[in-house]
């Protein structure tokens, strides 16, 4: 049941607080007062048009604590993957559509059914392990091209072609992203010509690249200055061992210098230290789909927004290159979730990725996606809505895991899951999610409390109570079970009338 301001009636409320049988004197003297719905809408005015509630912070200083002397860049070789089961092993073990997993083992595929089909009572596997035919159909439809990757064989002109093939015998790789950008022949530069480069103020040159990024899909951007400390969220070296299956044995090591052009070879992204606009951006995902993945593998919310933003930055790289300056695609080289708090696109939270947007909560994937470029831009800084200390006392995420994989309590500076992640202790005082031991189920992200549009009453009352009164989180999350917020069953998401891309692009 999706809860409005028009349905959701003052018992209500109260019962959600658990408060109804205190009476409304006693409720009164403890109640926060909103004299209008529209007021808690309208008074926000900023660059990524945030509500009210949303505070600024100052720059390097979020809500989640960070020591910023023990941080260091990490060596993504350190970072532990699992071994991949082959499909025969699925098959073995009697899981279904051995071809449709991600990153889980059989033992952990059987747990996952086990959960959905407790979670939600007739809920169907399907045949491949993703639900009925329409959500497997719409999941393996959101992979084409997903991450970038040319498509293997496909029908072109009554014959089947294997473009990535074709690609690779050409000395190309498996996907059309890269950290230089396509550089197309079409995208022509103002110095190719003897013109000058595009120049505007700081200021300027942020609107122009917001406005550029909303015209090509993404809503929100940020942008920070790398530094000695923010150089930090930013990987030494990626490659064998690291989980993302590129660069030589012994890694590609990623370079800042003192150079006028960015280059890469086999074993060497070279940053120039011009490039030192970091901009970020949110990948939104469909609200109502995420809240109803279910099965063993991520769903077509996730896959489509994969599919969509990897395009959407070469976009960006071809329009940067088109005022006349470099734009280098930062995707599995850093840090997503302290990048996006660090330049204001939410705050750190106890699911630690994606952190939480203020608007959408976590229904974006890895939240902020980093470029960087030489083109000088406004920073923005980061935010303060309540979240960091809503999670203190929420933890809906963490019981909802089927694994257990999410840090419980208090938020703390030890890193319980550094054996697996290879990451080092005390350098920030929040929360992990292993993600060694993850899977990639579709669950957590669909049950946070923020997760929301900005049309619903309640959320923005939660929101706003949640920045300013903060003790009453724990009502807060005791009404977010009561009101039977967060995930739904998957066969739902076929009847509710759905916004282009599955959410509200003017909210
Ligand atoms: S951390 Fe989230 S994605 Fe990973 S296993 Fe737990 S619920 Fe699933
Ligand atoms: S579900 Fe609760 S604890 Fe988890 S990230 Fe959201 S607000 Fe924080």
């Amino acid at each position: 049941m999706n809860i409005s301001h028009s349905t959701l009636s003052r018992r209500d409320f109260m019962k959600g607080l658990g408060l109804a049988g205190a009476g409304l004197g006693a409720v009164a003297a403890s109640a926060p007062v909103f004299h209008d719905v529209d007021e808690l809408t309208s008074l926000g005015s900023n660059v990524n048009k945030y509500p009210w509630y949303v505070k600024e912070r100052d720059f390097k200083n979020p809500t989640v604590e960070i020591d910023w002397d023990t941080l260091e860049r990490p060596n993504a070789n350190n970072f532990k993957s699992h071994p991949r089961p082959s499909a025969a092993d699925f098959t073995a073990a009697g899981v279904v559509g051995g071809n449709m997993t991600d990153l889980e083992t059989p033992a952990e595929a059987l747990a996952l059914y086990d959960y959905c089909e407790k979670e939600f009572p007739g809920w169907d596997k399907g045949y491949a392990g993703a639900g009925d035919i329409r959500s497997t159909a719409l999941d393996n439809a959101c992979k084409f091209m997903m991450m970038g990757q040319w498509p293997a064989e496909i029908y072109q002109g009554g014959k089947r072609i294997n473009v990535r093939n074709a690609i690779l015998a050409a000395g190309g790789t498996a996907t059309f992203s890269s950290f230089l950008g396509p550089q197309a022949a079409t995208t022509i530069r103002p110095q190719d010509f003897g013109a000058a480069k595009w120049q505007g103020t700081p200021e300027e040159n942020f609107k122009t690249l917001r406005n550029a990024f909303r015209f090509l899909g993404c809503q929100d951007v940020g942008c920070a200055e790398i530094d000695n400390d923010t150089v930090k969220f930013f990987h030494k070296i990626k490659g064998a061992g690291s989980g993302f299956n590129t660069g030589e044995a012994g890694g590609k090591q990623i370079a800042f210098k003192d150079i006028d052009e960015a280059y890469e070879t086999a074993d060497e992204y070279a940053i120039p230290n011009k490039c030192k606009y970091i901009i970020t951006f949110t990948a939104r995902q469909s609200f109502e789909g995420t809240r109803r993945q279910a099965g063993i593998t991520e769903s077509f919310s996730v896959w489509y927004c994969y599919a969509r933003y990897v395009k959407m930055i070469c976009h960006m790289q071809e329009f940067i290159r088109g005022l006349g300056y470099q734009c280098l695609n930062m995707s599995g080289l850093y840090f997503s979730n302290p990048l996006s708090v660090i330049t204001g696109l939410g705050e750190h939270g106890r699911m630690s990725s994606p952190a939480i947007h203020p608007k959408n909560g976590t229904t974006n994937r890895a939240n902020g996606w980093a470029l960087l470029t030489d083109l000088p831009v406004a920073p923005t800084n980061p935010i303060d809505f309540g979240a960091y200390k809503f999670c203190e006392t929420c933890g809906i995420c963490a019981d909802a895991c089927p694994f257990g994989l999410i840090q419980k309590g208090e938020s703390t500076w030890e890193n319980p899951a550094a054996a697996k992640n290879g990451l080092a202790q005390g350098q920030f005082k929040g929360w992990r999610t292993n993600n060694t031991d993850c899977p990639h189920c579709p669950t957590c992200q669909g049950t946070c409390p923020f997760n929301s549009t900005s049309q619903s009453f309640i959320h923005d009352m939660v929101k706003a109570t949640t920045t300013n009164l903060p003790m009453f989180n724990g009502f807060f999350a005791n009404m977010e079970r009561f009101m039977e917020y967060g995930r739904k069953p998957q066969w739902e998401f076929w009847d509710i009338e759905q916004p282009t891309y599955g959410f509200d692009t003017t909210a």
